[in-house]
């Protein structure tokens, strides 16, 4: 990978980073070069100036994702400062990089409904759109707008939502872009009643998670008609363990680090619960996180 220090006129750039730190499972090698711009046009200048072959990667929570132990040979981009925040009428506009359960509670202020459920999904807006995050019958895509994403070229372009082929934990970004903000149309509803709908939501996620262990959330998707941890407790693989990782004897489609897990150790268990669920009900599942660098 090429000497990235002179990106430092747009920000904060940093050589050879530990990414497990910035991820919430906790697991991960480093990265090559981890770039911060300072604001939206530093990126875009920024982006001018990185080789179209270079292996870019953004980063937001590290909430839906498994790094390779040996870490990635990448440009890692924290779209951190891009984290404006603004409503207008029914409309919430914001930055990539701002929290999702901040977005929420600027919404329950000023008293809009439908962004309830970015309350316990702890990333950022960027990986939500990436990921068409969703929970409690909720989803980014029934209440996005459109986007801002930045091409490899450095052009900045508006794509509607209905140009973004979003399904069920899945959007069709062109390639290689990068979101830069996301515009939402919410409904009026009591503010009360939307901050009351999002301590439920919360205190049902931590009755039924395992939120006091590293993690990465739901491992796998649910198939159609099912749910993945349902298959994986059937299959007499809850609490699972595997070097320093387990599969959660709280939640089975979580794989929770005890301290110190490996990629590997993870990985071991993602394909174990995989293999066996196959066998035993020819159900395929598909992973959820991302794994970056690694694969099964
Ligand atoms: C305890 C826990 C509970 C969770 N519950 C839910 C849930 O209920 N529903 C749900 O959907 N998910 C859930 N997740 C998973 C995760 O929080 C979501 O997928 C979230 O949207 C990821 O956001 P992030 O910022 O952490 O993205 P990251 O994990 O950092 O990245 C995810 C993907 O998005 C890409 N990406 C990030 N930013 C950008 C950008 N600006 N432009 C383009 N691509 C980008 C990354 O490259 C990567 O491919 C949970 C995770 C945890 C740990």
């Amino acid at each position: 990978m090429i000497d990235f220090s002179t990106l430092s006129d747009f920000g904060n750039i940093q050589a050879d980073v530990s990414l497990a730190s910035r991820t919430t499972l906790g697991v991960g090698g480093h990265a090559a070069w981890l770039f911060r711009p300072s604001d939206e046009m530093a990126l875009i200048q920024a982006m001018k100036k990185i080789p179209e072959d270079t292996y870019v990667f953004p980063i937001g929570r590290g909430s839906n994702l498994l790094i390779a132990d040996d870490g990635i040979d990448a440009l890692v981009l924290d779209l951190g400062a891009l984290n404006a925040l603004q409503t207008d009428g029914v409309q919430v506009v914001s930055g990539a990089g701002s929290r999702m359960s901040k977005i929420a509670q600027r919404a329950a202020t000023a008293g809009l409904s439908g962004l309830e459920f970015m309350a316990t999904v702890p990333g950022d807006l960027g990986g939500g759109i990436a990921m068409n995050a969703g929970a409690f019958g909720q989803q980014v895509s029934d209440v996005l707008v459109s986007i801002e994403v930045l091409s490899r070229d450095g052009q900045v372009q508006n794509i509607s939502r209905d140009n973004l082929a979003m399904q069920y934990r899945y959007t069709a970004l062109p390639q290689g872009s990068l979101v830069l903000s996301a515009t939402f149309s919410l409904v009026k509803k009591d503010a009360e009643e939307v901050k009351q709908a999002m301590r439920d939501m919360r205190s049902k996620r931590s009755a039924t998670q395992p939120l006091n262990l590293p993690n990465c959330g739901s491992v796998f998707k649910n198939p159609e008609g099912d749910f993945a941890a349902r298959l994986i407790e059937s299959v007499g693989l809850k609490g699972k363990q595997m070097g320093k990782a387990n599969i959660s004897d709280v939640h089975a489609n979580f794989i929770v680090n005890q301290g110190g897990a490996s990629c590997a150790d993870v990985l071991g268990l993602i394909r174990l619960a995989k293999n066996t669920v196959k066998q035993e009900t020819n159900i395929d599942l598909e992973p959820e996180v991302k794994l970056v660098g690694c694969t099964l």
